[in-house]
């Protein structure tokens, strides 16, 4: 039977359970259960994307004719669930998947897709795909499409919302959906089998993940730095001898607390990578698991990073403000920045040697003068620059070429005597000449 795609889209109201599905001409046919924003959105989606598409709905007759794209049929669940070849998406709230059972028959054999988000974190309950394949145990659950709104659905993913999270007990059917993912233009990423997808469904309750550290970090320095810079400037002056210094708190002590704490937490890019290339050199392998701690901080050099151009780019402002920095000054500092917010270790380290040398011009004059250190506490770029250099010196030292060239085959999977097992020959040599080999 030859369908006429520029008929009106309307098949009529809810068929009876009797009738034969609705035979659709051409390839596969996804189905989707339910009308709602995110059906609409993933149907035009699929029908861009080639594919043909029957939307189920409890009252398809209520549905506004305009609402779905040409070439979308519009059928009851029953009909809709008959006519789906292989992947049927359940675009409704899990709520209702209950009164979706009377469909297990045509749903048996097939990939049932779960789109829905968890409503709260931490939720010790089991997750609503995993519900809802008890449901419905002879077909087969994926979880998938939830972490993309039905806006970017509509608009392509040009906004940056590419990733698409699945998973699945089923690897047949989890491929599938992977293929299908690709095919509408996503990027898939495959997290295993159903037991991840509680964590899939909270991504979307996730507000900058991957963020928190890094912001309670850099909050933390900046707490300690505008505290530092009261208690000496302020606090100390006003006790000792009355001197009322409080009008510098809103922008000067704040002028004073941002480069410290952009140079501390640039520092801290690049003390991780440091650590790192110890404990290598130390256990003579690569093939041993960092600490958690350390894992984590690696993970994080790059919002390190963004955060401390932010702290340098709020400086360059406040300076501008209270014209207290020459632009000369300026213009190499924020050269320094923009390469940190690049990350690339070659010019992060430069970025860093410029920000130090930076730090070191304009505090060079009165570091030595005893006027800088009233109660004994010694100003704030001097605390600032500690870490930073001390991350410069670890480097230095690990640039020695026997040190360089014994990582370098870590690197590269060789392994100290210890960790090889008894009768293994050295395979790997890339020992530049003059190297020390091993330390
Ligand atoms: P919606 O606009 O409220 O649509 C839900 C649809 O469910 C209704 O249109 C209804 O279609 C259908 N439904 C079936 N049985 C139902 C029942 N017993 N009671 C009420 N409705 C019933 O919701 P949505 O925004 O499309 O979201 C649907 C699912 O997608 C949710 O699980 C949500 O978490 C997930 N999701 C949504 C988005 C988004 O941006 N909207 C993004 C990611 C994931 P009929 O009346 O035609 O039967």
């Amino acid at each position: 039977m030859e369908t006429d795609m520029n008929a009106p889209l309307l098949a009529g109201g809810a068929s009876d359970a009797s009738e034969p599905p609705p035979r659709l001409p051409g390839g596969p046919v996804i189905g989707i259960i339910g009308s709602g924003d995110f059906s609409r959105s993933l149907a035009i989606r699929l029908v861009a994307g080639g594919f043909r598409v029957v939307v189920g709905s409890r009252n398809p007759s209520r549905i506004p004719r305009g609402l779905f794209p040409d070439g979308v049929e519009l059928r009851s669940q029953r009909e809709a669930a008959d006519s789906a070849e292989r992947v049927v998406f359940a675009a409704l709230y899990p709520e209702h998947y209950h009164t979706l059972v009377g469909l297990r028959e045509q749903l048996a054999g097939k990939v049932l897709v779960d789109v829905s988000n968890a409503v709260r974190l931490n939720s010790r309950q089991r997750s609503n795909a995993e519900r809802l394949a008890e449901l419905f145990p002879k077909s087969s659950v994926v979880k998938g499409f939830n972490v993309v709104s039905a806006w970017a659905l509509q608009t392509g993913a040009h906004d940056g919302s590419r990733q698409v999270l699945i998973c699945s007990d089923c690897s047949d059917s989890k491929a599938e959906l992977l293929q299908l993912a690709r095919r509408l233009g996503f990027s898939p990423v495959d997290l295993g089998g159903l037991c991840a997808s509680g964590d899939i469904e909270e991504a979307p309750l996730l507000l900058f993940p991957s963020w928190g550290g890094p912001m309670l970090a850099t909050f933390l320095l900046f707490l300690f730095f505008y505290g530092y810079n009261f208690l000496r400037q302020v606090l100390l002056p006003y006790l000792d001898r009355g001197q009322n210094n409080f009008q510098q708190l809103p922008l000067v002590t704040v002028n004073q607390t941002l480069p410290a704490v952009a140079l501390v937490t640039l520092a801290a890019v690049y003390l991780p990578g440091l650590l790192a290339a110890v404990l290598q050199l130390t256990r003579g392998t690569k093939y041993k698991r960092f600490p958690d701690w350390l894992d984590h901080w690696l993970c994080r050099r790059k919002q390190l990073g963004l955060l401390s151009f932010l702290c340098a780019a709020l400086h360059a402002v406040y300076s501008m403000c209270l014209t207290l920095r020459r632009a000369v000054g300026q213009a190499t500092q924020n050269a320094a920045y923009r390469q940190v917010s690049t990350g690339q270790s070659g010019l992060g380290y430069a970025a860093l040697t410029l920000s130090i040398m930076h730090t070191l011009f304009f505090g060079w004059d009165f570091a030595f003068s005893p006027a800088a250190y009233p109660f004994y506490l010694p100003p704030v770029f001097l605390l600032a620059l500690v870490l930073p250099c001390m991350v410069l010196v670890g480097r230095t030292f690990l640039a020695l070429p026997c040190l360089t060239s014994r990582l370098a085959k870590i690197r590269r999977g060789w392994e100290s005597a210890r960790h090889r097992p008894p009768n293994t020959q050295e395979t790997i040599e890339v020992d530049p000449p003059g190297a020390c080999g091993d330390v």
